[in-house]
């Protein structure tokens, strides 16, 4: 066991602040890597805030993870000391149960997160990548391939792939017409994955100055949702929309826009419950549905998509000392597109 700096929450009233956490010295199928690089999720607010109920203090926030190799486990044979290496939401699982055995990770009901689940090696909970280095075992470690700038590929760990995987799932294609419900970190990653899948993309957005970056970003058109006379126009025309908002919201304004059979998946995860009137699904035998990040699998698939086709996040890269400013940043929609913490700011701690 060694200890490395981090920042961490003590309550859920309290600003995230300098601290030390033990990490395991790499057992025979860890990787221990260096972390360059961390991607602020609008997850870590709901955590470290005790949102959804269920934090342990302290708690560590971190799961956007990209950094180097610095040692690795005799029976590692995936990576080598010096090679990049990333982490996202999940660092183990079972193995064993039907949603593992198809590379679904993110479903195991024994899956272990980067941060606040129980740690089988040294008890407590784990710790997230607000810190200078992690061990993981090697089958949650995804290769980063080297033409990716570091700083904005962190994100694709989670607000990449929690995009990614339900576009695909839901069978978007060209073809196809898609809402994105939120231009944030996620929004921002579904209107380039929706565009590059050869849909037909309209993005919805609370904040009009937003409107210009998002046909920038890849969306055919953008709606202003607080304009209802907008959004009228889409009635009862989308295949798929993505609502990734991250507060309550009024999500039969949404469904009404579904054609028929259409589908709107939640990634957004409100602490609150989401009011739905089954008159916004019964007539057009509408389907509402959930996601969540991806599976191992999949989550390389879409790193090496985003190589293939030169997508990264757009990213406000900051020093950790400010990570308390870009949470309230955060609750003002006030990211473009996401916050990457260069983690060399913590070695000075
Ligand atoms: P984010 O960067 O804060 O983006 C959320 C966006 O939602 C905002 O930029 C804003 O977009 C819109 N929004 C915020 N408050 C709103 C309100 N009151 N009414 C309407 N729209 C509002 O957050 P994020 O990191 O993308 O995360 C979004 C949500 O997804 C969070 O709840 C997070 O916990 C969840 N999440 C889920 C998964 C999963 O696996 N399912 C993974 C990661 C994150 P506009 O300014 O364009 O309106
Ligand atoms: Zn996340």
């Amino acid at each position: 066991m060694y200890n490395v700096k981090a920042y961490s929450a003590t309550s859920e009233t309290s600003s995230l602040g300098a601290t030390t956490i033990p990490r395991r010295d790499p057992n025979e199928y860890d990787v221990q890597i260096e972390i360059l690089f961390c991607g602020i999720c609008h997850s870590d607010l709901h955590s470290a805030r005790n949102e959804w109920t269920g934090a342990i203090y302290p708690i560590v926030p971190g799961h956007e993870i990209v950094g180097r190799v610095t040692n690795v486990g005799s029976g590692v044979t995936k990576f080598k000391p010096g090679e990049l290496a990333a982490v996202g939401c999940m660092v183990d699982s079972d193995g064993t149960c039907v949603h593992c055995k198809e590379g679904l990770e993110q479903y195991c009901p024994n899956v272990i997160l980067t941060y606040n689940s129980p740690d089988k090696h040294l008890g407590g909970v784990t710790y997230g990548g607000y810190s200078d280095s992690i061990v993981v075992d090697e089958r949650f470690v995804l290769r980063v391939p080297s033409k990716l700038d570091l700083a904005a590929t962190a994100p694709l760990l989670c607000a990449g792939i929690t995009t990614y995987s339900p576009l695909h799932h839901w069978g978007v294609t060209k073809g196809k017409k898609v809402g994105v419900v939120g231009i944030g970190g996620l929004g921002h990653m579904g209107v380039k994955f929706a565009h590059a899948f050869g849909a037909h993309v309209v993005a919805f957005t609370t904040s009009p100055n937003k409107k210009e970056d998002a046909l920038q970003l890849g969306a055919h058109e953008v709606v202003v949702s607080r304009n209802d006379n907008e959004m009228q126009q889409h009635a009862g025309s989308f295949d798929f929309i993505l609502d990734t908002v991250s507060a309550d919201h009024d999500i039969n304004a949404y469904l009404n826009l579904l054609a028929r059979d259409g589908t709107l998946t939640l990634v957004g995860a409100p602490p609150t419950p989401l009011a739905v009137t089954a008159f916004s699904l019964i007539p057009g035998r509408k389907s509402l549905s959930g996601s969540t990040i991806g599976g191992i699998p999949e989550t390389q698939e879409m790193l090496d998509f985003c190589a293939e086709h030169n997508i990264t996040s757009d990213v406000e890269v900051i020093p950790i000392q400010k990570v308390n400013e870009a949470y309230e940043r955060l609750l003002k929609s006030d990211v473009k597109y996401r916050f990457s913490i260069d983690m060399v700011s913590l070695r000075s701690e």
